[in-house]
Protein backbone atom coordinates (compact mmCIF):
# COMPACT_ATOMS: atom_id res chain seq x y z
CA UNK A 1 0.00 0.00 0.00
CA UNK A 2 1.69 3.11 -0.91
CA UNK A 3 -0.91 5.57 0.45
CA UNK A 4 -1.28 7.51 2.18
CA UNK A 5 2.57 8.76 2.21
CA UNK A 6 4.83 11.53 3.29
CA UNK A 7 8.64 11.95 1.98
CA UNK A 8 10.89 14.19 4.03
CA UNK A 9 13.91 15.56 3.43
CA UNK A 10 16.57 18.02 5.84
CA UNK A 11 18.60 19.61 3.22
CA UNK A 12 21.17 18.98 0.60
CA UNK A 13 24.83 20.47 1.33
CA UNK A 14 27.91 19.45 2.72
CA UNK A 15 26.98 18.11 5.80
CA UNK A 16 29.61 17.34 7.95
CA UNK A 17 29.98 13.35 8.63
CA UNK A 18 29.00 13.28 12.73
CA UNK A 19 25.95 15.82 11.79
CA UNK A 20 24.25 13.91 8.93
CA UNK A 21 22.86 11.20 11.28
CA UNK A 22 21.38 13.74 13.36
CA UNK A 23 19.50 15.48 11.00
CA UNK A 24 17.93 11.88 9.62
CA UNK A 25 16.95 11.16 13.67
CA UNK A 26 15.20 14.66 13.09
CA UNK A 27 13.06 14.01 9.57
CA UNK A 28 12.60 10.57 10.85
CA UNK A 29 10.66 12.36 13.59
CA UNK A 30 9.12 14.90 11.38
CA UNK A 31 7.95 12.27 8.97
CA UNK A 32 6.14 10.28 11.67
CA UNK A 33 4.61 13.64 13.21
CA UNK A 34 3.19 14.41 9.25
CA UNK A 35 1.98 10.62 8.83
CA UNK A 36 0.10 10.69 12.55
CA UNK A 37 -1.79 13.41 11.22
CA UNK A 38 -2.58 12.10 8.00
CA UNK A 39 -3.67 8.52 9.65
CA UNK A 40 -6.11 10.85 12.46
CA UNK A 41 -8.11 11.90 8.96
CA UNK A 42 -5.98 15.08 8.78
CA UNK A 43 -5.80 16.42 5.17
CA UNK A 44 -2.23 16.38 3.00
CA UNK A 45 -2.52 20.09 4.34
CA UNK A 46 -2.60 19.28 7.62
CA UNK A 47 0.30 16.72 7.50
CA UNK A 48 2.57 19.02 5.49
CA UNK A 49 2.24 21.92 7.77
CA UNK A 50 2.74 19.62 10.93
CA UNK A 51 5.92 17.88 9.56
CA UNK A 52 7.06 20.99 8.25
CA UNK A 53 6.00 23.10 11.52
CA UNK A 54 7.78 20.47 13.47
CA UNK A 55 11.46 21.06 11.17
CA UNK A 56 11.19 24.40 12.18
CA UNK A 57 10.51 23.98 15.79
CA UNK A 58 13.13 21.25 16.48
CA UNK A 59 16.38 23.91 16.58
CA UNK A 60 18.76 21.33 13.97
CA UNK A 61 17.74 22.18 10.97
CA UNK A 62 18.45 25.41 8.90
CA UNK A 63 14.67 26.04 9.29
CA UNK A 64 12.60 28.15 11.88
CA UNK A 65 14.44 27.83 15.27
CA UNK A 66 17.44 26.29 14.14
CA UNK A 67 17.75 29.15 10.89
CA UNK A 68 20.83 29.87 9.72
CA UNK A 69 21.14 34.06 10.72
CA UNK A 70 21.84 36.30 8.06
CA UNK A 71 24.94 38.58 7.50
CA UNK A 72 24.08 40.81 10.67
CA UNK A 73 23.31 38.41 12.85
CA UNK A 74 19.35 38.08 11.97
CA UNK A 75 17.07 34.72 11.49
CA UNK A 76 15.11 35.67 8.50
CA UNK A 77 13.04 33.05 7.52
CA UNK A 78 11.67 31.95 3.58
CA UNK A 79 8.87 29.78 3.51
CA UNK A 80 6.30 27.92 1.17
CA UNK A 81 3.08 25.79 1.31
CA UNK A 82 1.62 24.52 -2.05
CA UNK A 83 -1.59 22.42 -2.30
CA UNK A 84 -1.22 20.55 -5.49
CA UNK A 85 -5.62 20.01 -5.92
CA UNK A 86 -6.25 23.38 -6.03
CA UNK A 87 -2.43 24.94 -7.23
CA UNK A 88 -3.13 27.54 -4.67
CA UNK A 89 0.09 28.32 -2.61
CA UNK A 90 0.88 30.92 0.12
CA UNK A 91 4.48 31.85 0.45
CA UNK A 92 6.60 33.83 2.98
CA UNK A 93 9.83 36.06 2.01
CA UNK A 94 12.65 37.24 4.75
CA UNK A 95 10.90 37.44 7.64
CA UNK A 96 11.98 38.37 11.39
CA UNK A 97 10.37 37.70 14.65
CA UNK A 98 8.76 34.47 14.20
CA UNK A 99 9.71 31.08 14.13
CA UNK A 100 7.26 29.16 11.75
CA UNK A 101 6.92 30.68 8.97
CA UNK A 102 4.90 27.75 7.08
CA UNK A 103 1.75 28.32 9.37
CA UNK A 104 2.06 31.71 7.84
CA UNK A 105 2.12 30.20 4.70
CA UNK A 106 -0.53 28.96 4.78
CA UNK A 107 -2.76 31.49 6.40
CA UNK A 108 -1.63 33.52 3.49
CA UNK A 109 -2.98 30.82 1.18
CA UNK A 110 -6.19 29.86 2.56
CA UNK A 111 -7.12 33.38 4.42
CA UNK A 112 -5.81 36.04 2.23
CA UNK A 113 -6.51 36.97 -1.20
CA UNK A 114 -2.61 37.04 -2.18
CA UNK A 115 -0.27 34.72 -2.30
CA UNK A 116 3.45 36.31 -1.48
CA UNK A 117 4.04 38.50 1.75
CA UNK A 118 7.76 39.63 2.52
CA UNK A 119 9.81 41.75 5.02
CA UNK A 120 8.18 43.65 7.94
CA UNK A 121 4.95 43.54 6.44
CA UNK A 122 4.42 40.12 6.23
CA UNK A 123 4.59 39.83 10.48
CA UNK A 124 1.86 42.07 10.40
CA UNK A 125 -0.14 39.32 8.98
CA UNK A 126 1.01 36.96 10.78
CA UNK A 127 -0.11 39.48 13.83
CA UNK A 128 -3.46 39.35 12.12
CA UNK A 129 -3.39 35.24 12.19
CA UNK A 130 -2.60 35.41 15.59
CA UNK A 131 -5.51 37.63 16.48
CA UNK A 132 -8.01 35.77 14.55
CA UNK A 133 -7.28 32.55 16.59
CA UNK A 134 -6.33 30.58 13.12
CA UNK A 135 -3.33 29.19 15.41
CA UNK A 136 -2.13 29.95 18.82
CA UNK A 137 0.70 30.40 20.17
CA UNK A 138 2.53 29.31 23.04
CA UNK A 139 5.34 32.14 23.31
CA UNK A 140 5.70 34.89 20.90
CA UNK A 141 6.30 34.25 17.10
CA UNK A 142 5.99 30.30 18.13
CA UNK A 143 2.91 28.71 16.71
CA UNK A 144 1.51 25.47 18.92
CA UNK A 145 2.03 22.40 16.88
CA UNK A 146 -0.84 20.79 18.65
CA UNK A 147 -3.28 22.86 17.50
CA UNK A 148 -2.79 22.21 13.57
CA UNK A 149 -6.05 20.85 12.97
CA UNK A 150 -6.20 17.16 11.62
CA UNK A 151 -9.79 18.06 12.37
CA UNK A 152 21.39 21.62 9.68
CA UNK A 153 19.53 22.32 6.58
CA UNK A 154 16.65 23.71 4.76
CA UNK A 155 13.58 21.42 5.19
CA UNK A 156 10.76 20.37 3.01
CA UNK A 157 8.05 17.66 2.35
CA UNK A 158 5.83 16.17 -0.27
CA UNK A 159 2.27 14.43 1.44
CA UNK A 160 0.32 12.34 -0.51
CA UNK A 161 -3.08 11.87 1.77
CA UNK A 162 -5.52 8.50 0.44
CA UNK A 163 -7.29 9.75 -2.34
CA UNK A 164 -4.12 11.17 -4.26
CA UNK A 165 -3.83 15.19 -3.00
CA UNK A 166 -0.21 16.08 -3.09
CA UNK A 167 0.34 18.93 -0.61
CA UNK A 168 4.43 20.00 -0.68
CA UNK A 169 6.32 22.20 1.60
CA UNK A 170 9.67 23.88 1.82
CA UNK A 171 11.26 26.49 4.58
CA UNK A 172 14.79 27.90 5.07
CA UNK A 173 16.98 29.93 6.83
CA UNK A 174 18.66 30.42 3.68
CA UNK A 175 22.28 29.92 2.19
CA UNK A 176 25.30 30.67 4.77
CA UNK A 177 25.81 34.51 5.13
CA UNK A 178 23.42 35.56 3.23
CA UNK A 179 22.77 39.68 2.85
CA UNK A 180 20.25 41.09 4.61
CA UNK A 181 17.41 41.00 2.54
CA UNK A 182 17.88 38.19 0.23
CA UNK A 183 15.12 35.87 -0.61
CA UNK A 184 16.09 32.34 -2.34
CA UNK A 185 13.76 29.71 -4.23
CA UNK A 186 12.27 28.20 -0.83
CA UNK A 187 8.94 30.37 -1.04
CA UNK A 188 9.19 30.79 -5.72
CA UNK A 189 6.16 28.88 -6.55
CA UNK A 190 8.02 26.21 -8.69
CA UNK A 191 11.22 27.03 -7.90
CA UNK A 192 11.39 25.68 -4.19
CA UNK A 193 8.71 23.35 -4.36
CA UNK A 194 5.30 23.09 -6.72
CA UNK A 195 2.48 20.57 -6.27
CA UNK A 196 -0.64 19.88 -8.95
CA UNK A 197 -3.06 17.15 -9.19
CA UNK A 198 -0.19 14.67 -10.89
CA UNK A 199 2.73 14.83 -8.78
CA UNK A 200 5.18 17.24 -6.22
CA UNK A 201 8.49 18.00 -5.79
CA UNK A 202 10.22 19.77 -3.26
CA UNK A 203 14.06 21.01 -4.41
CA UNK A 204 17.06 22.54 -1.57
CA UNK A 205 20.67 23.62 -2.31
CA UNK A 206 21.93 26.64 -4.08
CA UNK A 207 18.55 28.92 -4.53
CA UNK A 208 19.66 31.36 -6.89
CA UNK A 209 20.92 28.51 -9.27
CA UNK A 210 17.48 26.82 -8.50
CA UNK A 211 15.35 29.76 -9.55
CA UNK A 212 16.92 29.93 -12.81
CA UNK A 213 15.93 26.31 -13.83
CA UNK A 214 12.49 26.37 -12.15
CA UNK A 215 13.54 22.95 -10.56
CA UNK A 216 10.46 22.02 -9.04
CA UNK A 217 7.98 22.92 -11.58
CA UNK A 218 10.50 20.97 -14.67
CA UNK A 219 10.83 17.32 -12.33
CA UNK A 220 6.98 17.53 -12.14
CA UNK A 221 7.18 18.33 -15.61
CA UNK A 222 9.25 15.41 -16.51
CA UNK A 223 7.07 13.18 -14.63
CA UNK A 224 3.51 14.67 -16.65
CA UNK A 225 5.08 13.74 -19.53
CA UNK A 226 5.41 9.99 -18.54
CA UNK A 227 8.69 9.42 -16.83
CA UNK A 228 9.34 7.11 -13.64
CA UNK A 229 8.95 9.71 -10.79
CA UNK A 230 13.17 8.41 -10.14
CA UNK A 231 13.94 8.50 -12.84
CA UNK A 232 12.22 12.37 -13.09
CA UNK A 233 14.01 13.43 -10.14
CA UNK A 234 17.68 11.90 -11.35
CA UNK A 235 16.65 14.00 -14.86
CA UNK A 236 15.83 17.16 -12.85
CA UNK A 237 19.21 17.43 -10.88
CA UNK A 238 21.23 16.78 -14.32
CA UNK A 239 19.45 19.67 -15.96
CA UNK A 240 20.23 21.74 -13.07
CA UNK A 241 23.95 20.83 -12.96
CA UNK A 242 24.38 21.00 -16.74
CA UNK A 243 22.72 24.54 -16.98
CA UNK A 244 24.06 26.07 -13.63
CA UNK A 245 27.37 23.76 -12.66
CA UNK A 246 25.66 24.14 -9.01
CA UNK A 247 24.46 22.17 -5.82
CA UNK A 248 20.83 21.28 -5.05
CA UNK A 249 18.59 18.07 -4.43
CA UNK A 250 14.80 17.22 -5.19
CA UNK A 251 12.59 15.02 -3.48
CA UNK A 252 9.63 13.91 -6.14
CA UNK A 253 6.27 11.94 -5.14
CA UNK A 254 3.09 11.57 -7.43
CA UNK A 255 -0.52 11.24 -7.03
CA UNK A 256 -0.01 7.38 -6.63
CA UNK A 257 2.53 7.29 -3.85
CA UNK A 258 5.66 6.68 -6.22
CA UNK A 259 8.32 8.35 -5.13
CA UNK A 260 11.73 9.88 -6.39
CA UNK A 261 15.01 11.09 -5.14
CA UNK A 262 18.52 13.17 -6.46
CA UNK A 263 21.13 14.95 -5.33
CA UNK A 264 24.61 16.45 -6.15
CA UNK A 265 25.33 17.27 -3.07
CA UNK A 266 27.36 15.67 -0.20
CA UNK A 267 24.01 14.44 1.57
CA UNK A 268 20.46 15.10 1.69
CA UNK A 269 18.56 13.39 4.65
CA UNK A 270 15.61 12.04 3.45
CA UNK A 271 12.79 9.81 5.33
CA UNK A 272 9.90 8.31 4.07
CA UNK A 273 6.83 6.54 5.25
CA UNK A 274 3.94 5.10 3.04
CA UNK A 275 0.32 3.35 3.98
CA UNK A 276 2.11 2.20 7.80
CA UNK A 277 4.12 4.20 10.51
CA UNK A 278 6.06 0.93 10.56
CA UNK A 279 7.47 1.07 6.73
CA UNK A 280 9.56 3.94 7.71
CA UNK A 281 12.86 4.26 6.16
CA UNK A 282 15.52 7.02 5.50
CA UNK A 283 18.90 7.60 3.54
CA UNK A 284 21.72 10.20 3.76
CA UNK A 285 21.46 10.26 -0.05
CA UNK A 286 25.31 10.22 -0.39
CA UNK A 287 26.04 11.29 -3.83
N1 LIG B 1 17.43 26.64 -1.08
C1 LIG B 1 17.73 27.39 0.11
C2 LIG B 1 18.00 28.83 -0.26
O1 LIG B 1 18.67 29.07 -1.24
C3 LIG B 1 18.88 26.87 0.89
C4 LIG B 1 18.93 25.39 1.13
O2 LIG B 1 18.21 24.62 0.50
O3 LIG B 1 19.73 24.96 1.99
O4 LIG B 1 17.59 29.70 0.47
Amino acid sequence: MKLPMIIVHGGAGSWKDERIPVGIEYIEKAARVGFKVLKNSGSALDAAEACTLFMESCGSLNAGKGARPNQDGVLELDAMIVDGSSLQFGSVGAITGIQNPISLARYIMEKTDYNFFAGENAKRVYDRMIEEGYRQEIESGVVETVNISPSGDTVGCLVVDSDGNIAATSSTGGIPKKLPGRVGDSPVMGAGAYANDVCGASATGWGEHIMRVVLSRMTVLYVEEGLDVMVAAKKGMDMFEKKTGSEAGIIVADKSGNHGYATNAKAMPIAIIKGELDTLESHACLE
